[in-house]
């Protein structure tokens, strides 16, 4: 088959791990002869010092017309300064935007390689194995008003929490889809005690609950989420909640797989059913992490397991997904590692022989 992927390598680390991604994709081309045809485009800083914007109509253009979009990372000190008309994140809002990503999926499965690779304790991270979907598109990052102004008293910010009915009933929805395939249970994330968005949210996901009477739907306030979360991991299989409460979150959680080097992410435009193929982007879930940049330092696999979920989810080839994935533990379960999750009596590598290692795998 022929696809075509728009690739957005960004900034910092993501140049780097972009290149490792591609090798994989292009090792599952070879094996299972298909073939992807990759279009660059620039996003984040990079874009801002070539084109004065975050994301350019021609780069957002391009998006549209692939199947799929991967990712790197944006964002760096050169671009931090907060009185700037312009930052690198703008670029990955608008991409989300313009695109409808309304649905983050973010993976977290502790690998038992890993285990005694974190800083939490073995026996409470073994076999914990979620996913969290977290809304994208609305809430606190896009709602309006959003805005600074001048008082007689000083200056004043503010950002909205405001959510529709259907916003919160299409990525529920999500959530209760997921489960299904999974083991059936589903954890929404609110602060219902205190927000009227989140009353809102529960009772909406109460609603929608009445269709999927196969999923146990429980409601769990986000503080004690956080504190879940590292007490108890394995207690959870699909979490769903709004945008800012699954970005906290979702960064919590990776430090459970070991590094944010190990997570991958994708942001979708419909919701996920078996057979489907629905256009997304993928990308890992850490930053750009700039003191790493260049080094061939940074940990690949998470935007390797990006490329899985692009196969999977935009481009229906799960089987091909399966392969990176076994790949992947494979070269873990033979004692490579990254500086990010390095461990004694393991074998340092960087981030050129790891994709080296896992397109090997790959190609059998
Ligand atoms: P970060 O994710 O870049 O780094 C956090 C920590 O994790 C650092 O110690 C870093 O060295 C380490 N790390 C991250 N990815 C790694 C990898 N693949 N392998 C090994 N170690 C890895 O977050 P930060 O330091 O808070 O932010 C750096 C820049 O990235 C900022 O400009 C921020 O705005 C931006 N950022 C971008 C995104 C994105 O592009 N989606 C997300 C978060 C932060």
């Amino acid at each position: 088959m022929q696809f075509e992927i728009a690739v957005l390598p960004g900034d910092g680390i993501g140049p780097d791990v972009i290149t490792e991604g591609i090798k994989v994709l292009e090792a599952i081309g070879k094996r299972f002869n298909h073939s992807f045809n990759l279009h660059e485009g620039l996003v984040g800083g990079a874009a801002i010092d070539a084109e004065g914007t975050a994301l350019s109509d021609a780069t957002i253009k391009m998006c549209r017309q692939a199947d799929a979009v991967l990712l790197g990372a944006v964002g760096g000190p050169k671009w931090d300064d907060p009185l700037a008309k312009v930052h690198p994140e703008d670029g990955l809002l608008k991409l989300r935007g313009e695109l409808g990503l309304f649905a983050n999926l973010r993976p977290v499965k502790v690998s038992p390689m890993l285990v005694d690779s974190t800083n939490l304790k073995p026996e409470v991270i073994r076999g914990a194995d979620f996913i969290f979907v977290r809304e994208l598109t609305g809430g606190l990052y896009f709602a309006q008003p959003k805005k600074r102004w001048e008082t007689a008293k000083g200056r004043m910010a503010t950002d909205s929490m405001t959510y529709s009915e259907q916003e919160i009933e299409r990525i529920v929805r999500v959530g209760f889809e997921l489960a299904r395939l999974r083991r059936k249970k589903l954890t929404s994330v609110d602060k219902a005690n205190v927000l009227e968005s989140s009353r809102l949210w529960r009772q909406v996901a109460m609603e929608v609950a009445k269709e999927y009477p196969d999923v146990a739907l429980d409601h769990m306030l986000v503080d004690a989420c956080s504190m879940r979360l590292i007490q108890n991991p394995t207690y959870f299989d699909v979490l769903v909640t709004e945008n800012m409460f699954g970005d906290i979150l979702t960064d919590e959680a990776s430090m459970l797989a070991g590094s944010m080097g190990m997570l991958p992410s994708a942001s979708l435009a419909g919701v996920p059913k078996e057979g489907v193929r629905i256009f997304g982007m993928y990308e890992p879930i850490h930053g750009s992490a700039p003191r790493r940049a260049g080094l061939d330092m940074a940990n690949p696999i998470a935007i390797i397991l990006s490329v899985a979920m692009m196969l999977r989810y935009s481009l229906g080839l799960d089987k091909e997904a399966s392969v990176i994935e076994k790949a992947v533990d494979d070269v873990l379960s033979q004692g490579y590692r990254t500086y990010d999750i390095m461990a004694e009596g393991k074998t340092k590598v960087g981030t050129a022989e790891m994709g080296d290692l896992i397109a090997k795998k790959v190609k059998g």
